[in-house]
């Protein structure tokens, strides 16, 4: 990579309307965390996407297996006069496929709703926007990642989602044993445990973990900023492997995080503290909003982008 090569930096937000940090458990989220994002928003002259998982926006009750977020009805107001502020994206339905936290595909045991199944999601998840009065959002993160190429994009694609933004691949977890003998420990750092493609349906533009878990609901302290500098790209090789299992230097679209990394009472100089590095950082260029994000992603060359059929920057792994 070339020095003079800015990688985007940018997020979007997954979970929105949880009404608690893992749905159903956890901290309440409180109405403040969407304040929170707004006031980032308005600082940084941005546009910040939020993630819905509309099970708990279904205020007409199409569905009893989630009861909606008790400030759902405010909630959607305050997004209706923050829209220049606030893009409104999809994140499933329940966020729940049998014990996990799935919704379309389950990459771990190759499993996974039926088509029709998913086809029933979507239709709810169309009907719900109905009722709160809002067109089918352009922009969607498939909960936990999980999406079945060529039947969840298609079926998405035909509700009005352009763009997917999800992970490229999904990580190889090291085991103990891993760390007790060097040839294991070099192919753990090489592997994948699921790597998916691009969509024929949807832009699909990958993003990547900053470190930064649904629990973390106050993120603050030097410690914990600078592990997830860490995770930011352009990042030394040694972290790349470990955090990303990436052997040369990779772009991603945008970063993942949740709503409730948001709810605490640190999280605005947390995260303005980040984005200020960002700016002023040599090697990363804030993105305003979703579409500048695309066209940084876009024009980079395509060695910084594994796994887009432009290049095999990680051909050695498997
Ligand atoms: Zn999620």
């Amino acid at each position: 990579m070339s020095l003079s090569t800015k990688l985007p930096f940018f997020i979007i937000i997954d979970d929105g309307a949880f009404p608690k940090v893992h749905g159903n458990r956890g901290e309440l989220i409180p109405f403040s965390a969407y304040e929170t994002i707004l006031r980032l928003a308005e600082t940084f002259n941005m546009r910040i996407p939020i993630c819905f998982t509309m099970g708990y926006m279904d205020l007409g009750r199409r569905s009893s297996q989630t009861t909606p977020l008790p400030y759902a009805e405010k909630l959607i107001k305050f997004i209706k006069r923050n829209e220049h502020r606030i893009e409104f994206g999809e994140h499933g339905l329940y966020h729940r496929f049998k014990e996990t936290t799935y919704e379309y595909y389950n990459p771990d045991t190759d499993d996974g709703p039926s088509e029709i199944e998913q086809q029933q999601k979507i239709k709810i998840i169309g009907d719900i926007f109905k009722d709160i009065g809002r067109p089918f959002p352009t922009l969607q993160v498939p909960p936990a990642h999980g999406w079945q190429p060529g039947v969840t994009d298609r079926l998405y694609a035909q509700a009005g989602i352009r763009d997917t933004v999800s992970y490229r691949w999904k990580k190889y977890t090291l085991s103990l044993q891993d760390l007790t003998n060097p040839k294991r420990l070099y192919k753990g750092l090489s592997s994948y445990a699921y790597i998916w493609p691009d969509s024929e349906y949807t832009n699909f533009f990958p993003r990547a973990s900053m470190g930064i878990i649904a629990s973390d609901y106050n993120p603050h302290g030097s410690l914990f900023t600078e592990k997830v500098k860490r995770y930011i790209q352009p990042s030394a090789y040694p972290y790349r492997r470990l955090l990303h299992r990436a052997k040369n230097q990779f772009a991603v679209h945008s970063y993942m995080t949740h709503i409730a990394n948001f709810a605490g009472p640190d999280a605005f100089d947390f995260w303005s503290g980040l984005f200020r590095w960002v700016e002023n950082s040599d090697h990363l260029v804030l993105a305003h909003d979703n579409e500048e994000a695309k066209s940084f992603y876009l024009a980079l060359p395509g060695s910084l982008k594994p796994f887009s059929g432009q290049n095999q920057a990680n051909e050695d792994v498997s």
